[in-house]
């Protein structure tokens, strides 16, 4: 399939199964994020969602995740979705019985639905099915959807942006992986890619929901005037960056190579965001809040967790570039070198790394 500039849109997997490095495993920490937002989804629910109307046309609600992996995550966000809408709708009209619910599970077509189909809950209360794609494109029929959820899934842009792999632009990413600090130009390119990128989504949805359904979106940020090798991911993105340089110094792979490789992923500022729902026009902004995802972590965030977290998602794209073989010796690097700048982490800003954003379709 292809988006709206014709090019082939590039998908990057999360490792599926259930093993050592898989998602399944290493995803608890996008868990922990997720867990202080239910509350928050279940309140927006109460307060801003119109059940009755959207049950008077339709016997069917159908709520849909958007980059859902292979779970554990999905489940419970779907789950608590679910039951919020239940309540709502036992609180409104507490005589009739409920509509039947669906769940559709979206990712791109090459992650590992077995997985995810294998583990769906068996006491579900709604019908489920999966919707392979990217969510860059139109995935569902006009009208036809009352709930989007996404969570940790939009800071993966459609592509890395041409210029950062242009030698003669002056934002070629030269030596990095990433706009962590890196030069302007190059930050400005991912800018630019997020917002054309999230223009597109959000046309797409404005599309397949209906009038007064909902969408709450969930994704890393950046506070306002911090730079991106101040939060805990950038420093990561930074150490991968310079362990893949330290293997070119060594000629393990060649510097050519990482010149060419670029991390199609980019935390939005509350600002940048709002201005692009904005411009977009179809939605209103019921909520829009930072919030700090590791404010339910008590422990030390320690760097294997951020190691192995890094891996699960980021594997299947550093393999695709540079091969498989390198894989365990660059994360074994890279462990090393995240207990080396420890400091780092330690010291780099958890508070406003996470937006939560609930709209609703005017
Ligand atoms: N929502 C889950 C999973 C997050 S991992 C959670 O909160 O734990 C991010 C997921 O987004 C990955 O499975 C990845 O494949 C998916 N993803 C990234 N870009 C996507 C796109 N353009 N379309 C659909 N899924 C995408």
């Amino acid at each position: 399939m292809s988006n709206n500039t014709g090019k082939v849109l590039e998908s990057y997997p999360m490792n599926g199964g259930d093993g050592a490095y898989s998602y399944t495993k290493n995803s608890y920490l996008q868990r922990a994020a997720t867990s202080i937002t239910d509350a928050k989804i279940h309140e927006a629910i109460t307060e801003k969602l119109d059940i009755g109307k959207l049950s008077s046309t339709s016997n069917t609600l159908r709520i849909a995740d958007l980059g859902c992996s292979v779970g554990p995550n999905t489940f419970i966000a779907m789950q608590n979705v679910l039951e919020a809408m239940q309540h709502k709708y036992r609180t409104q009209d507490p005589s009739s019985k409920f509509p039947a619910f669906q769940v559709l599970y979206n990712d791109h077509a090459s992650n590992d639905f077995n997985t995810l189909f294998a583990s769906l809950p068996s006491e579900r209360q709604y019908f489920a099915a999966g919707v392979p794609g990217s969510f860059y494109n139109r995935l569902f029929p006009k009208s036809s959807l009352h709930f989007v959820h996404s969570s940790y899934a939009l800071q993966w842009l459609a592509k890395v942006p041409e210029e950062v792999l242009d030698k003669n632009s002056p934002a070629w990413n030269k030596g990095r992986i990433h706009y962590t600090n890196a030069a302007e130009d190059v930050g400005n390119a991912y800018a630019a890619q997020f917002a054309k990128d999230m223009g597109i989504f959000l046309d797409a949805r404005a599309k397949e929901l209906v009038a007064g359904g909902m969408m709450v979106l969930i994704l890393p940020s950046i506070p306002d005037g911090i730079p991106n090798s101040r939060v805990p991911a950038g420093v990561m993105f930074d150490l991968l960056g310079s362990s893949l340089m330290d293997m070119a110094k060594e000629e393990i792979i060649s510097e050519s190579l990482v010149d060419s490789f670029n991390l199609p992923v980019y935390a939005a500022s509350l600002k940048e965001m709002k201005d692009i729902i904005e411009r977009n026009g179809c939605f209103s902004i019921e909520k829009i809040e930072t919030t700090n995802p590791l404010s339910k972590i008590d422990i030390q965030l320690g760097t294997r967790p951020c190691t192995m977290h890094l891996r699960a998602g980021m594997e299947g794209i550093i393999s695709k570039h540079f091969g498989n073989k390198i894989i365990d010796e660059l994360f074994d690097r890279l462990d090393r070198k995240a207990e080396e700048y420890s400091y780092l982490l330690n010291a780099s800003y958890t508070a406003g790394t996470q937006l939560f954003i609930v709209l609703t379709r005017k």
